[in-house]
């Protein structure tokens, strides 16, 4: 979805996602004919450039896991491709693409779930190592320096998962993705399942290792306010589909689109007197197997529901990606005007002065 404006320097960018797509075929029938598609990834672009973090944030089954996945490879695309320092990475098999995971690594959400709890901590994070064929000698070493790196102890190698705590799990999860010296990380809601102390610490390694190695991070949450604490770039999924992308300062002062202005009010503020009010969007995500016509996002969007003739245009007709600012494009027919209108927390409340 980012514009011309918003493309950085293209000597700094690591990764180029372009009009990516990942859509599941939905079977039916004793001969599995293709009856549908489930469109979990509809046509996503960005650049991620070196050294920095790109949020991608969103609600549960708006895509950004398999959008993660599908960026790695994990998940083979549908159409669209991923750039890795301007060369496409989808014509890779084999040993190039086994060369090419080096350098991209994942963190996943559940550190309890993602380590196998019938391996040593010095066999779950060796194993990427064993994997490119390190030798064995210096393995061991290696592994001792990347539990020290991430916090833990070097004498923690022959330890089980059981004997830590979710954060510490978490930690052992970071040592296994910084193994191979990658410089590209998605971080898969990977403190969401954590405390929000122990969240912070997390955090700030994700943050030292960044400064300390150069990596770029694609953090996905639904978390907007520990995204906004990491993120340089923020973009926001609906639906399969980016809805706005921002420099992560603009995107926290200045939202344009109303699905972001309603995850916003969600966050909680320090001052519970502030009279901040949340906007609570109605209905679930739409199936992305059945996605609504025109703009994705009308079902729930506070706007149309109180201007029928905007419900028109936004039932209708696709919006177009606008970039009113440099850095800064948004995909709705009518952010100008909620926004001239104080916002759609405004617009809801005082819908009679309005006109679309
Ligand atoms: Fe809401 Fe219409 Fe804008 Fe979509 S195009 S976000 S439905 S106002």
């Amino acid at each position: 979805m980012a514009s011309e404006e918003t493309k950085p320097d293209s000597n700094d960018v690591l990764i180029e996602v372009k009009d990516l797509k990942k859509y599941f075929p939905i079977r039916r029938g004793v001969f599995s004919r293709v009856v549908g598609h489930v469109k979990a990834v509809d046509g996503i672009s960005f650049k991620i450039r070196r050294g920095k973090t790109l949020g991608l944030v969103g609600e549960s089954g708006c895509g950004k896991t398999t959008a993660g996945r599908t960026i790695l490879r994990l998940l083979e695309p549908t159409e669209g491709d991923v750039l890795y320092e301007g060369k496409s990475i989808l014509p890779l098999r084999g040993q190039a693409l086994r060369a090419m995971r080096r350098n991209m690594q994942i963190i996943f959400q559940d550190p309890y779930g993602s380590l196998n709890p019938r391996m040593t901590i010095g066999s779950i994070v060796g194993e990427p190592i064993a994997i490119h064929h390190v030798p064995r000698a210096k393995r061991e070493e290696r592994v001792r320096e990347l539990l020290e790196k991430v916090g833990l102890s070097r004498n923690h190698i022959n330890r089980y998962p059981h004997e830590f705590s979710g954060g510490q799990r978490q930690r052992i999860g970071i040592a296994r993705a910084i193994a191979l010296n990658p410089s590209f990380i998605v971080c898969d809601e990977a403190v969401s399942a954590l405390d929000v102390s122990i969240q912070a610490q997390i955090v700030n390694l994700l943050e030292e290792l960044q400064e300390e190695f150069g990596l770029s991070y694609l953090f996905i949450a639904h978390d907007l306010s520990v995204v906004k604490h990491v993120s340089d770039e923020v973009v926001v999924m609906y639906l399969g589909k980016l809805v706005e992308h921002a420099p992560s300062d603009d995107l926290y002062t200045k939202p344009l689109h109303p699905y972001t202005q309603a995850l916003l009010s969600a966050v909680p503020v320090p001052d519970p007197k502030s009279g901040r009010k949340r906007i609570v969007l109605e209905g679930d995500v739409p199936s992305p197997s059945s996605p609504p016509s025109g703009c994705p996002f009308h079902t729930r969007c506070p706007y149309p529901r109180l201007h029928p003739d905007a419900m028109e245009r936004c039932k209708n007709e696709a919006p177009e990606v606008s970039s009113p600012t440099e850095g800064h494009s948004v995909v709705c027919h009518f952010y100008k005007i909620i926004l001239e209108n104080g916002g759609i927390r405004k617009v809801h409340s005082g819908a009679e002065s309005l006109q679309p």
